[in-house]
């Protein structure tokens, strides 16, 4: 007997299902997948022609504030995916966010928008944050490891994560928040490095180091892209464990921060 995806979820014990909000009318096993890309790599290496990019042009942020990198990330040049984006989209949320999901890079809907996760994995993002009581917009910021979408939505170059990079550690630097969570390989290779496959960073703690004025490093937890789990059903599973795990860390963090603000100073003797 053939299972429906909802009936092989409930097999699974997977609670809540994520449900996408408007199902996509698709043929069988070609369902929820991403909108057709609309540029090709060939096109935007030919408007890139003449203009030559460094490796990994040095994009220097360390010290801007919050709509200086706004700007800078709107204006930036600095590797080739400049020339095919309509608009950069650094990211969106809560400034003050508890949580931080970092995604791949900007679709073609993301691209026409200016805000990340708007397409169909952005809908499965908003369930799976629903899952945990998160509503985007509200303690969570949502962003990618780069800003500008690459052509054919391919997976961005680690050229270009590695020009990108200071953008995003400049918002983390800015925005502090209390737990990372990383969707899919190029959030992890952004921020951890190339540190190999998805399935082996997954369960394993790591920590960003410790943003200026705070003692602790931020904990860092790794998982499934939502568009990889949109193609790949029976890991929805395992993503769910994920965000249990980022929840209990999350729990964790919160006490130990009511904790440490509820201790009395200690004076030097
Ligand atoms: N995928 C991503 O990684 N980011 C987006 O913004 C959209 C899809």
């Amino acid at each position: 007997m053939k299972l429906t995806r909802e009936q092989m979820l409930a097999e699974m014990g997977i609670t809540p299902v994520w449900r996408l909000r408007e199902p996509a009318a698709a043929k069988p096993g070609m369902e929820m997948v991403a909108a057709e890309p609309e540029t090709t790599a060939d096109e935007v290496a030919a408007t890139a022609k003449g203009h030559v990019f460094p490796e990994t042009a040095p994009v220097a942020v360390d010290a801007l504030k919050w709509p200086e990198l706004l700007a800078r990330i709107s204006g930036c040049t600095a590797c080739p995916l400049c020339t095919g984006r309509k608009q950069a989209v650094p990211g969106v949320g809560d400034l003050n966010p508890d949580w931080l999901f970092i995604g791949e890079g900007p679709g073609a809907e993301e691209d026409v928008k200016g805000e990340p996760f708007v397409g169909q994995a952005g809908k499965l993002l908003d369930n799976m944050l629903a899952a945990l009581a998160i509503a985007r917009g509200n303690k969570v910021y949502i962003a990618n490891a780069v800003k500008c979408r690459p052509p054919g939505n391919r997976t961005p170059e680690p050229a270009e994560i590695a020009t990108c990079a200071p953008y995003l550690k400049r918002q983390i630097a800015l925005i502090q928040p209390r737990l990372i969570v990383l969707l899919g390989r190029a959030a992890a290779h952004a921020l951890l490095g190339d540190v190999g496959s998805l399935a082996s960073l997954r369960g394993q703690s790591f920590a960003y180091p410790a943003p200026a004025g705070s003692a602790y490093g931020i904990p860092v937890v790794v998982t499934y892209h939502p568009a990889y789990l949109l193609r790949t059903l029976p890991d929805k599973a395992k993503a769910w464990e994920d965000l249990c795990r980022a929840r209990t860390l999350m729990r964790a963090a919160k006490t130990a921060a009511a904790e440490s603000a509820s201790q009395p100073a200690t004076r030097p003797t």
